[in-house]
């Protein structure tokens, strides 16, 4: 793709604001769909029409997985350290356009410009760490009964991956599903949230400026309502070999039982509902900066999001006097103008009823709002709800929005027993001034990620991330990401005569 057919373009608007058009990528073209179909998304608080995008259909999902299944070969076979250095060229590229990702972000999800500054550094990083995974891809020799037998266990690329990334951090989630996949040598397809095309996009079109063969990467967007078949064609195209999703546990399941269907191998990074323990020998202080940053950074639309503080009787007076003035100490506002507001817009509306409709059931049954409050713009204040129970929806309900619940407990039996009392299970967080006491409460929580004195919402490019329960199953990070995207072979030498019963 030359850099004079990149997948966007600017076009003006039907309403006059500045739009911006998106292609799909199949072989590093730029291809609309054939039927010239395509589906708009819109500024979360101006509503009006951000990006219009090509909406593909079953047979451009299946050229999309033709294209990466041609591309294949050449790519798993290439010498790692060219794949480590066209990596490094796409980490460069994508860093050089942080301020068209700034641009977009805001534009299609009402982010603030701190928070695609953060998606922008962390996606680079992450292209940088899967760089240098491409000489890490391990195998062993396994001693073996038969003599003269040279027994190796053999990590191989295995062939086309299919990487579907939602809309709330879509630079950090959209390379994530392709990085890793790409050091290993395998080719792949980015399914883009129909939410920010055009932010997706943007990666896929850095990936190909760092000189990334016609079809290794291929970038797919649909309309909502066709969404089930693109990804099914995809799925059950031969040349398919993993699947890595990240969104909500209901689609999470979907994608579950098609991937069943077809016997591919799938990784899924579901919904959570992070507990944030504050023991009653907690720093508070701590306590507070770290549970507000994780129920508000974005919104509290990050699946690591602290959606429950639960907190000692014994110190749930003075925690909640200083996480409350700290909650209404944070601003919100439309991240277009000036001024330092910490929480930016919801992606839309429905986020907005969601939590509305959240705090009216839990206030009906006797919780407290201490801080924020409903909302009826897309700007909701940080709201947090004391004294939440079990009847309350709120308790067990993921949000994805800016509301919190505190849940008030006797002990760190009840605080243990409250945290696992939930479908999900991807982060947590202790807060203790005793560290082994940490250890052992973390080691009890059901979830795949638990960080002591520290923030829930916590994610680098070399750890090993991922949930349990309905959070679901397979890490991205690290080896334990190469070990997802590898086929780990059997392959044996044998280096003297063979003895053979007949
Ligand atoms: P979503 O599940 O609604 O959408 C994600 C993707 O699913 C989209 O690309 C969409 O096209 C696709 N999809 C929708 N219907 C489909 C169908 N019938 N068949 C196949 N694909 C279909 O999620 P979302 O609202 O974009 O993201 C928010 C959710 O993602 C939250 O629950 C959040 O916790 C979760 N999340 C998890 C992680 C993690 O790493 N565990 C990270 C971020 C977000």
């Amino acid at each position: 793709m030359s850099s004079d057919s990149a997948a966007t373009s600017t076009v003006p608007s039907v309403d006059g604001e500045c739009m911006f058009d998106v292609s799909l990528i199949i072989n590093n073209e730029r291809v609309g769909a054939t039927d010239g179909k395509t589906f708009d998304t819109r500024n979360p608080i101006s509503t009006r029409i951000a990006t219009r995008a090509s909406a593909a259909g079953v047979a451009e999902a299946r050229a999309a997985v033709d294209a990466a299944a041609r591309a294949f070969p050449v790519w798993a076979e290439l010498p790692p350290g060219r794949r480590r250095e066209l990596l490094l060229r796409a980490a460069d590229a994508l860093e050089a356009r942080k301020a068209a990702f700034v641009d977009a972000m805001m534009a299609e999800t009402g982010s603030t410009s701190a928070w695609a500054d953060f998606n922008v550094t962390l996606g680079t990083d992450m292209l940088k760490e899967a760089a240098v995974l491409t000489t890490q891809i391990r195998g062993e020799v396994i001693p073996s009964n038969v003599p003269g037998n040279l027994a190796l266990a053999v990590r191989q690329a295995a062939g086309v991956v299919l990487g579907i990334a939602p809309w709330n951090a879509p630079v950090i989630l959209g390379v994530r599903a392709l990085s890793t996949p790409l050091a290993c040598g395998n080719t792949v397809i980015l399914k883009g949230s129909e939410l920010c095309p055009r932010t997706h996009s943007l990666i896929v079109e850095a990936l190909i400026e760092g000189g990334l063969p016609p079809g290794v990467v291929n970038y797919v967007t649909n309309a909502p309502e066709d969404a089930g078949a693109v990804v099914e064609a995809m799925i059950g195209h031969p040349a398919l070999k993993r699947v890595n999703f990240t969104g909500s546990t209901r689609v999470g399941k979907i994608i579950a039982t098609t991937c069943a269907k077809y016997l591919k191998p799938v990784v899924l990074e579901l919904g959570g509902k992070a507990p944030l323990l504050v023991l009653d020998d907690a720093d508070l202080e701590a306590a507070v900066d770290a549970a507000a940053f994780g129920a508000f950074l974005n919104q509290g639309q990050i699946c690591m999001s602290t959606e429950r503080v639960v907190v000692d009787n014994k110190v749930a007076d003075d925690f909640m006097a200083l996480f409350s003035r700290k909650a209404r100490s944070l601003r919100a506002g439309d991240p277009r103008e000036a001024g330092p507001a910490v929480l930016g817009s919801v992606v839309n509306m429905a986020t907005i009823e969601r939590c509305n409709a959240l705090i009216d059931d839990a206030v009906a049954k006797g919780a407290q709002i201490v801080a924020g409050e409903r909302a009826d713009t897309t700007l909701m204040a940080a709201t947090v709800l004391d004294y939440v129970t079990p009847a309350m929806d709120i308790y067990r309900e993921e949000s994805f929005g800016p509301i919190v619940a505190v849940v008030r407990v006797d002990g760190e039996e009840a605080a243990i027993a409250t945290a696992n009392d939930n479908e999900f299970g991807l982060s947590s967080a202790v807060f203790t001034r005793d560290a082994a006491r940490g250890i052992r409460v973390a080691k009890r929580i059901e979830s795949g990620i638990c960080h002591i004195n520290g923030p829930t919402v916590h994610d680098e490019a070399q750890m090993p991330f991922g949930g349990v329960k309905n959070s679901g199953y397979g890490r991205f990070g690290g080896q334990a990401g190469v070990d997802e995207f590898t086929e780990l072979r059997w392959i044996t030498v044998q280096t003297s005569g063979r003895h053979y019963p007949f």
